[in-house]
């Protein structure tokens, strides 16, 4: 695959809605590193399974991470090879019929090589970073991770080896017969809004003295 695209790969030519298709890998980059979680899919006893779950990128790897049980990545290693989709969900799309309207969305699909992280300095380095990516700032107020966390949690490399992106946005595609009825028609945006914190009760925390960390007040002045 050549330069700054991705794709299209034998699995991620996108065949419908081709004009809606984007490979270059800034566009897939921006849309994985934006998406708040994922989806990793694959044959679990004979049957497609799809499971949530996070994500981070660094350079052309996604990492995964969860319990050394859990089927679906067990199934991905066993397979050597990973099937990700991650969505932004950015509004609503209302055409003047209901065939034609939709939601506006940016997603990804990623098809590539998988393995387990298995080096144990890299592997504390990778789950550190989930910290910090779901929440920028948050591996350095949290205490360190045990050595039997470390032990219970599976962390997984996949290679971004071909991947495509769909974007959906814009105006309606409403039929031109359409367009002289008066039927409301337009587009609602939406974005994921994060609310104020609610302190847990328990523990320290009872006093009331412990303040909302930094981590906290710059994701919400930021958002
Ligand atoms: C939030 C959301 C809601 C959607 N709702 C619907 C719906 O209700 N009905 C519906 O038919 N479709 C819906 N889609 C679009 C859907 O994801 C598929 O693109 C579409 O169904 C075409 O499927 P296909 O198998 O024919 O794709 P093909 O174009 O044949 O797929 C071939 C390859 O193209 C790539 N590709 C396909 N879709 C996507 C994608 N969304 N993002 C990135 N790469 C992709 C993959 O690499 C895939 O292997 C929705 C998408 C999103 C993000």
């Amino acid at each position: 695959m050549s330069g700054s695209t991705l794709g299209p790969g034998e699995r991620t030519r996108v065949r419908r809605v081709v004009k809606k298709a984007r490979y270059d890998e800034q566009v897939i980059y921006e849309i994985l590193d934006q998406a708040r979680l994922c989806h990793v899919a694959a044959l679990v006893n004979g049957a497609a399974v799809a499971l949530p779950t996070l994500h981070f990128r660094e350079g052309r790897t996604v990492f995964l991470h969860g319990s050394p049980s859990n089927e679906v990545m067990k199934a991905v290693l066993r397979e050597g090879e990973a099937f990700v989709t991650a969505t932004l969900y950015e509004g609503l799309r209302l055409a003047r019929s209901g065939f034609h309207s939709s939601i506006a969305f940016r997603s990804v699909v990623v098809v590539g090589a998988a393995h387990e992280v298995l080096d144990e300095s890299e592997k504390l380095r990778v789950l550190n970073l989930f910290i910090d990516r779901v929440l920028p700032g948050r591996a350095r107020e949290v205490r360190p991770l045990s050595d039997k966390e470390v032990r219970l949690t599976m962390v997984v490399a996949v290679a971004i080896d071909e991947a495509s992106a769909k974007i959906s946005s814009g105006p309606t595609d409403d039929d031109d017969e359409d367009m002289a009825l008066s039927i409301w028609s337009g587009t609602v945006p939406a974005r994921l809004v994060f609310e104020s914190p609610i302190p847990d009760v328990d523990g320290a925390m009872s006093s009331g003295a412990v303040e909302v960390p930094t981590s906290v007040r710059r994701l919400l002045e930021q958002q």
